[in-house]
């Protein structure tokens, strides 16, 4: 097999794992027209401090001895199976690096004959990259659950931002996705190790959601968990999607707005400070959170009346839907100079009316009732 079809196979494997990515934003149009890009392994993806960064998203190998039951690279599976040589990743990824068509590299694989021998592997293709090619740029790796610890530390030396897949909130969760890996110890251990070592960009996580029947409420609290005790930088949140030829095959798919509401609490708990139980007041009795943005249905919970937003300080404005860090320090200026009297003055500020018209009061007036918003 060429490495050009190797790139297919391992660029579409790839897109089960999460990176902050959009799907490839160049249409794959076979490899005989002029800036074809291989579009099933190029992401439009974006780096830890927020810059769009077109990444080369691929596995090293979609052969895996592990069992995982959602995963088409699971063993068993019959789908065509392949592997990069070490220079031959090494190779593509700087023919494309060097013609301009990705910035960075993101590469995962499936656990080859152990977690050990295919860290190795891959450790040797960016090992090549740093070494004889001298790149500098953005390169993402995954780790494989139980890798020794020597290699993980040679992993956060060479990447600046490692992940490893927790996938499930809790073991019994996991056990039902997978009879090999151990949360504890495969995946949590690692986490620690990475954190002690203080990698560039951090680390990263994975959560498959729904695939093992799980809450919300459970998944939001194994993220808290992990954001305080082992120093995770992100979570991402895959809504599950059966595959063919998987033991889940037959499984209904999660509809990606849970994937979203996830998300967006979970970027409440990171970068507004919410805690647990804020985003607890707002579950139903399954613990599953409501359609809809969940600041909004916090809001809800909080305010029992509009306010003035001339009263508020820093932590209280940002409570309010459609005010987020830039809009609050742009009223708290405004505060100190002179009183905000009008719908106008905000929207020029940068807080989104339509989100924050039901909690706000101008010139002593509330500017819709709040019982109009159903929940
Ligand atoms: S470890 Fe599990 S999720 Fe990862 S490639 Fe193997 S079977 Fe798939």
């Amino acid at each position: 097999m060429n490495t050009v079809e190797k790139i297919k196979i391992l660029g579409s494997g790839s897109k089960f794992d999460a990176c902050s990515c959009t799907p490839a934003m160049r249409a794959e149009h076979g490899t005989k027209h002029i800036g074809d890009t291989l579009g099933c392994a190029i992401t439009r993806s974006a780096t830890p401090d927020g810059k769009p960064i077109s990444l080369f998203k691929v596995l090293y190998s979609n052969v895996c001895s592990f069992d995982c039951t959602y995963c088409p690279n699971r063993t068993g599976c019959s789908k065509q199976k392949t592997t990069f040589e070490d220079t031959e990743l090494a190779a593509a990824f700087m023919k494309l690096y060097i013609q301009n068509y990705v910035e960075g590299l993101f590469l995962s694989s499936g656990v080859m004959k152990d977690p050990d021998t295919t860290m190795e592997q891959m450790l040797r293709s960016v090992t090549l990259l740093r070494e004889t090619y001298q790149y500098r740029g953005y390169i993402h790796l995954k780790i494989m659950p139980g890798t020794n610890r020597d290699l993980v530390k040679q992993a956060g030396e060479l990447a600046d931002r490692l992940s490893i897949n927790v996938e499930a909130p809790s073991q019994d969760r996991l056990t039902d996705l997978s009879t090999i890996k151990n949360l504890k110890i495969d995946v949590i251990r690692r986490q620690r190790w990475m954190d002690s070592q203080h990698i560039r960009s951090g680390h990263s996580t994975q959560f498959v959601v729904g695939g093992a029947g799980e809450s919300d409420w459970e998944i939001l609290r194994m993220a808290h968990w992990e954001y305080k005790n082992v120093g995770l930088q992100k979570a991402y949140y895959s809504a599950f999607k059966p595959v063919e030829s998987t033991p889940l095959a037959a499984k209904k798919h999660v509809p990606v707005t849970r994937e979203v509401s996830l998300t967006r609490s979970d970027f409440l708990m990171r970068s507004y400070k919410y805690s647990l139980a804020d985003i607890h007041g707002i579950l139903d009795d399954d613990g599953m959170l409501p359609q809809g943005d969940p600041k909004f249905h916090i809001a809800l919970n909080e305010f029992d009346r509009p306010v003035d937003l001339n009263d508020l300080s820093y932590e209280e404005l940002l409570r309010i839907p459609g005010i987020g860090h830039i809009s609050a320090m742009r009223i708290l200026r405004l505060q100190k100079q002179h009183k905000i009297r009008s719908a106008k003055q905000l929207h020029t500020m940068g807080v989104v009316m339509k989100r924050a018209r039901p909690f706000l009061k101008l010139n002593g007036h509330a500017q819709t009732a709040l019982t109009r918003f159903a929940r």
